[in-house]
């Protein structure tokens, strides 16, 4: 079995149904969707047949009918900064660009909500709730262009994770798109907590545009941080730095954010030293791993804010934790998680992110195992030839130790070798992760490059379950194809 072609009769009967000027097939649009951020060669892109643009629900609902009728792959499009290929149409079809859906349709001052078209950015939902005083703590580097809609499909990490959550956290409600073009509304309203039926908005979570097309959301806000401190310190090892975060947050502290990066990753961040300085920043030779933390408050004044900060550099003493004194580097590690302007990469590496790209593997391991899982990075980058860049742990659930892990290296995009030599890297740091009782997917997600091997490797027997929950939401596998599923679990010829 093969899915359907776009026809002009079709691409006639969709313009007919929804309007013509949100319909294009003109290559050059077509053009835009050919790949993400992910690592790829040129032989290695896809040109959808069709995109569509529509504005409202309605049009939404109406085009994935008639998608679902013809046979036709639907890929929901945000602002294509995934890293793993979620948002490449790689059976063609319709890439269905969703930023045309970016209304706020509601901010709720006194229940603190927002509730928005899927297709606003990040940075534009904020924009409106800042003028109320509020605003959703769900800040990944890419937030300028990241929408709600892909940010609830990855669960994408947030520079605020150990404080606030992630977008499971902050979603009660959502609005979705069937594969049969059903509109279906999954979540509470306004209500955080609930036990009634099962959690279908929850189920969205991390869902990758394989269940529907999140259309609409209501987001919990919290109010805007006046005052804010960030430091930065380094420990003799790994381990160090995580009981350091234990401690802080089980002394009563509330971090904000607190991220581990490797020794590699050092040099990530002391770029705008040296090149400021011309000389390496003073860090002891015996420092194993560099923990970022930030403390903030909403209160005008600084106190509360400075006790905790004052308090949790005790804390990372008896732990052997030097601050570091040069305040470039930790302006550059806090311009590079939170008040970056989406000019990617402008503050790191800016040299070598000329020649290759950016590429990760995102494992979540048990905090036990961190040490074992530095090790591996290490040789099996080495082992694939990839040119490593570092390991950053964010901690992504409120008052946790929680690691989503960036295995990150460069990868040479125009190298076919050392592209493949990539993916095989993620599989088998996917297996290692597992191995040590972690798991293989943070913040990336399955998306295209897991996805043949995903099933047997994270989920075993689940995965038939998991296969049966997206056949109740899209039966004839017109979602998003090739991601979580292999097509041919649903009888498509590869
Ligand atoms: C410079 C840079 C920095 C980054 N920083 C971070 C970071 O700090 N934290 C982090 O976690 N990630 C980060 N990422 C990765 C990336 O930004 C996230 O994975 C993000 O969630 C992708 O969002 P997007 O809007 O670009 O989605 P896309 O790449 O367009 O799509 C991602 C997935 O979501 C699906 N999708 C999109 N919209 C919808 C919808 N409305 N309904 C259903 N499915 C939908 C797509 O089909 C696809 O499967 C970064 C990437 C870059 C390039």
């Amino acid at each position: 079995m093969k899915f359907g072609k776009i026809t002009p009769e079709i691409i006639q009967e969709l313009k007919d149904a929804v309007g013509k000027d949100i319909v294009f097939d003109e290559k050059i649009h077509r053009m835009a969707y050919s790949r993400d951020w992910s690592p790829r060669d040129d032989s290695n892109t896809h040109l959808p047949d069709l995109v569509v643009r529509p504005r409202t629900t309605e049009q939404a609902a109406k085009i994935v009918e008639i998608a679902n009728k013809h046979r036709i792959p639907v890929t929901p499009i945000g602002g294509l900064t995934g890293m793993g290929g979620g948002a490449v149409p790689i059976y063609g079809g319709i890439a269905f660009e969703t930023k045309g859906m970016n209304k706020v349709i509601e901010i709720d001052v006194a229940n603190m909500t927002a509730t928005v078209q899927a297709g606003i950015t990040l940075w534009d939902l904020n924009h409106e709730a800042k003028k109320h005083g509020l605003y959703l703590p769900q800040e990944p580097e890419s937030k300028k262009v990241v929408t709600i809609g892909s940010s609830i499909t990855c669960n994408n990490d947030s520079a605020f994770g150990i404080r606030h959550g992630r977008m499971i956290d902050h979603l009660t409600n959502a609005v979705i798109i069937t594969g049969e073009g059903k509109i279906v509304r999954a979540g509470r309203r306004k209500a955080m907590c609930s036990n009634s039926g099962y959690q279908l908005n929850w189920l969205l979570v991390g869902s990758e545009g394989t269940l529907g097309i999140i259309v609409e959301a209501t987001v919990k806000l919290i109010p805007v941080q006046k005052t804010r401190m960030v430091d930065m310190i380094v420990f003799p090892s790994l381990t160090d730095s995580m009981n350091a975060i234990r401690d802080i947050m089980h002394s009563g502290l509330a971090l904000e954010s607190a991220h581990i990066n490797c020794k590699k990753r050092l040099s990530f961040y002391t770029h705008s030293y040296r090149k400021k300085h011309g000389k390496e920043p003073d860090i002891p030779e015996w420092a194993e791993a560099l923990l970022g933390i930030s403390f903030a408050s909403m209160e005008e004044t600084d106190k509360v804010v400075k006790f905790s900060r004052d308090y949790a550099l005790k804390i990372c003493a008896k732990h052997k934790g030097l601050p570091v004194k040069e305040v470039e580097i930790t302006d550059g590690w806090w311009a590079s998680k939170y008040t970056v302007i989406f000019t990617p990469f402008k503050q790191k590496w800016p040299d070598s992110q000329r020649e290759k790209k950016f590429g990760a593997v995102d494992c979540g391991i048990p905090i036990g195992r961190i040490e074992e899982a530095y090790d591996a990075f290490l040789k099996t980058a080495d082992k694939y030839n990839q040119q490593i860049l570092g390991m950053c742990v964010y901690h992504e659930r409120p008052n946790r130790l929680s690691p989503s892990i960036s295995f990150a290296v460069f990868v040479d995009d125009k190298d076919p070798e050392n592209v493949q030599g990539f993916y095989k890297y993620v599989r088998e740091m996917s297996e290692t992760a597992i191995k040590l009782e972690g798991t293989s997917a943070t913040y990336i997600g399955d998306s295209e490059f897991k996805t043949p091997w995903i099933g047997e490797l994270e989920h075993q027997e689940a995965y038939d379950y998991m296969f049966n929950i997206k056949k109740v939401f899209d039966p004839n596998g017109i979602m998003n194809p090739g991601k979580k599923f292999p097509i041919k679990m649903f009888g498509y010829d590869e």
